[in-house]
């Protein structure tokens, strides 16, 4: 019997000694394959390659009609070689022609063979071609034998990354590996960065498999796991991570896994059986990656990342190969590309060379990207394919703005974005100057610019943005971000940071608006909600676990002691909400004062309108708070029955038409004829054109992205509000009131000068 692992290795190294030969790249295709079939005792063996029109080519074969290279082609999805470049998986098949997914090629003559396995020549997860070999006899090919094949088309993909192919595509056609690509996701950064791809490999293999000596073993570990520790020490005491916030206790939370007991104990059992310390390491990883595989929980599989990570970093204090080997190979125009990453992961980068950060996965709460914000990069995320598509070294364009990046760009959109870079740049500069001016139109109206946040690392950009204050602080993503409840002081101690930071401008904090979409993994609501959005979420989940908003609302009033405390509270859909939450807020001030605290010097509580219902009961509504703030985002979406997370629908209605605009009139109206103050703290402030008709309509408050003051800001210094409002007391009421509003006010803006 032949020795079951000589057959690969010599395979290998003959493909090795072929990369190295000098020959022309069909030569070289059609030698590998040769070599191939007759290594594993096959009769035919081809390889077929994917080009950018989604069309799997022959582009070698041994055994097959010769004549059919280059010309017998598959659709992906078509056929068996089609089936596999489609789904990515090998097929291994005694009886080809009896798949119900078998196609016939007459061209090539192959229907002699029975027996056939074909694998996907992957890269970095990416489908570049298919691997087949075929034999006369029915038979079921090996476990050993598929994974020699494997193998195998990994050194086929280098050969196709390396571009070695693309000599041999016709002209007019083009590998799937070059073609340009974009992908839409979204944004968790701002920030546009042009530069080339750094494909994020964590994965380190691990060849050496078996210790001589455990003692000696243990002690390499025990070292390694030293020098872990501190280069974690190391990286905390960083400057651009030194200042308090989440990124912080994300980082802190890596330090506590270093010294897990647990973690090193199976690390040194693993190794007391035999293994090397790096095969420990990624033994105990799979085992825990096995345990975590099918859990969905989004706190978990964060978790797990940071573990990989760490589980990562030791291998590489094992195998003597640090952070720094990273940097000196690294582009001087960064773009990290990964399926998703652990937070300190990003902190192996140098600053100066990142240029942003593309995500598969990720949300804006993930660990990777609140450091990432802290860092000021750019970051796309939930680019869904984005590792596959990308090689290392292709030219790519992040755009935080919008939330897509462009793999491979064609020069004009690449200088496009250059443009685009340059006038941002000019931009800044221009807001940065506007920061110190006073919020007022053109007329002189004062209008209040206010700032969004929902998390420490947010805060530097209230001086950075000029805001006037916070209009919107939503607390639920400290309890999103976190592994468990916050605990009273944790909570406590983050609203104080955001009080002091605020020196005095005013801070509107919301009371925890989880349920819907917003989900906190340690806390189970119910099971499955048909509809969650109208679903138990926000002030009706609170108010039925009043534990829960107890305890918020006593961390708030002690850290507002002696200071002013705004609070406000989500998703209200009857009054009697308000006077429930109130007289819970009450009680806590009574008991915090019977002990002695000091209380905040002023309380105000509001109200956020984000359903219908209040629409008609706006005068009471007004009367039962000190303040109102607009959620467009969830008034729009119920006024509108539109799903606000469905992208089929996100630009199917436009929030400046007739009914939406008003609707924000009437809320505006009420707010002056009540002398309530009322703002709007949904995305909507944040565009120029949107923001202009919020004014127009009677809004003299708003509150949005901190990237969005300077814009809204230049549009509000050019704007006579005068003339803004009698064009809306024309044109939103009059007859002429069908007529697209947005139309009519690009014009309004474009006539009177005002930059949107
Ligand atoms: C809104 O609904 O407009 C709002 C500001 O709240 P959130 O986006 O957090 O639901
Ligand atoms: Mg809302």
């Amino acid at each position: 019997m032949r020795d079951m692992a000589a057959g690969p290795r010599v395979l290998l190294k003959r493909l090795r000694e072929l990369m190295a030969e000098p020959l022309e790249p069909q030569a070289r295709l059609d030698r590998i394959v040769r070599e191939i079939a007759s290594n594993m005792v096959a009769e035919v063996c081809s390889l077929y390659i994917l080009r950018a029109d989604s069309v799997l080519e022959l582009y070698a074969t041994e055994g097959l009609n010769p004549g059919a290279v280059h010309l017998a082609q598959l659709r992906l999805g078509q056929g068996l070689v089609g089936t596999i470049a489609a789904s990515a998986r090998p097929l291994n098949l005694s009886d080809a022609q009896q798949h119900p997914a078998f196609t016939y090629l007459p061209e090539t003559g192959e229907e002699i063979y029975n027996s056939f396995l074909g694998v996907p020549v992957l890269r970095a997860g990416r489908t570049l071609g298919v691997l087949v070999v075929q034999n006369r006899t029915k038979r079921v090919y090996r476990e050993d034998e598929i994974e020699a094949l494997e193998t195998t088309a990994m050194v086929i993909a280098e050969m196709i990354a390396t571009g070695d192919l693309v000599r041999l595509t016709r002209p007019g056609l083009e590998l799937d590996l070059t073609r340009p690509v974009t992908i839409d996701g979204l944004s968790f950064n701002e920030g546009i960065g042009l530069g080339h791809v750094v494909l994020h490999e964590p994965r380190i293999v691990v060849t050496n498999l078996f210790n001589e000596d455990s003692d000696q073993e243990v002690e390499r570990l025990d070292t390694a796991l030293g020098s872990l520790r501190l280069s974690i020490d190391d990286m905390l005491s960083r400057r651009d991570v030194a200042f308090e916030g989440e990124h912080r206790a994300v980082l802190e939370a890596y330090r506590m896994f270093a010294n897990d007991r647990g973690w090193v104990r199976r690390l040194e059992e693993a190794v007391r059986n035999g293994l090397t310390a790096e095969a420990a390491v990624e033994k105990v990883q799979s085992d825990m990656r096995a345990r975590m595989l099918h859990m969905t929980d989004p706190y978990l599989r964060e978790r797990m990342s940071d573990f990989d990570d760490l589980a990562n970093r030791l291998l590489r204090q094992l195998l003597g190969r640090g952070p720094e080997d990273v940097a000196a190979s690294l582009p001087k125009d960064a773009i990290i590309v990964a399926r998703s990453m652990g937070a300190a992961e990003l902190l192996d980068y140098p600053r100066d060379k990142l240029r942003g950060l593309v995500l598969e996965d990720g949300a804006v709460t993930s660990h990777v990207v609140i450091v990432a914000r802290a860092m000021g990069i750019p970051v796309a995320g939930q680019m869904k394919g984005a590792v596959s598509m990308a090689e290392n070294g292709d030219a790519i364009i992040v755009d935080g703005e919008e939330g897509v990046i462009h793999l491979r760009p064609q020069p004009d959109l690449e200088a496009a974005y250059s443009e685009k870079v340059r006038f941002r740049a000019r931009r800044q500069e221009v807001y940065r100057e506007l920061r110190s001016k006073p919020s007022v139109s053109r007329d002189g109206v004062k209008v209040d610019l206010l700032m969004n946040a929902g998390l420490a690392v947010d805060l530097p950009q209230l001086a950075d943005s000029g805001a006037a204050g916070i209009g919107l602080f939503r607390t639920e993503l400290q309890f999103m971000v976190a592994a468990a409840f916050p605990r009273a002081e944790q909570q406590e101690r983050l609203y104080r940071d955001v009080l002091d930071a605020a020196r005095g401008k005013p801070v509107t904090f919301r009371t925890i608006d989880i349920g819907g979409d917003k989900v906190l993994p340690y806390f189970k609501t119910v099971a499955h909600e048909e509809n969650p959005a109208l679903g138990w979420r926000a002030i009706r989940l609170t108010l039925d676990r009043p534990g829960l908003l107890r305890t918020q609302v006593r961390a708030l009033l002690r850290a507002a002691g002696g200071r002013e405390l705004r609070l406000m509270l989500p998703m209200v859909t009857e009054l009697g909400e308000i006077a429930q939450a109130r007289e819970l807020i009450d009680r806590e001030v009574r008991h915090l004062s019977r002990f002695g605290h000091d209380l905040p010097n002023i309380l105000k509580v509001g109200a956020m309108l984000e359903v219908p219902s209040l629409l008609w009961q706006l005068d009471e509504l007004m009367a039962a708070v000190d303040f109102v703030s607009v959620g467009s985002n969830d008034l729009f979406q119920f006024v509108m029955a539109t799903d606000r997370g469905n992208t089929q629908l996100s630009d199917r209605f436009d929030p400046l038409s007739v009914p939406f605009l008003r609707v924000l009139k009437q809320i505006a109206a009420a707010g002056a004829r009540t002398g309530t103050p009322v703002t709007l703290c949904g995305e909507l402030a944040g565009k120029p054109i949107s923001a202009l008709a919020l004014i127009g309509v009677g809004f003299r408050s708003i509150s949005m992205s901190p990237a969005s003051i300077g814009p809204v800001k230049a549009m509000l210094l050019e704007t006579p509000i005068s003339e803004l409002k009698t064009f809306f007391d024309d044109n939103l009421e009059g007859p002429s009131a069908q007529l697209p509003m947005r139309a009519l006010l690009h014009t309004f803006a474009a006539d009177h000068n005002i930059p949107i």
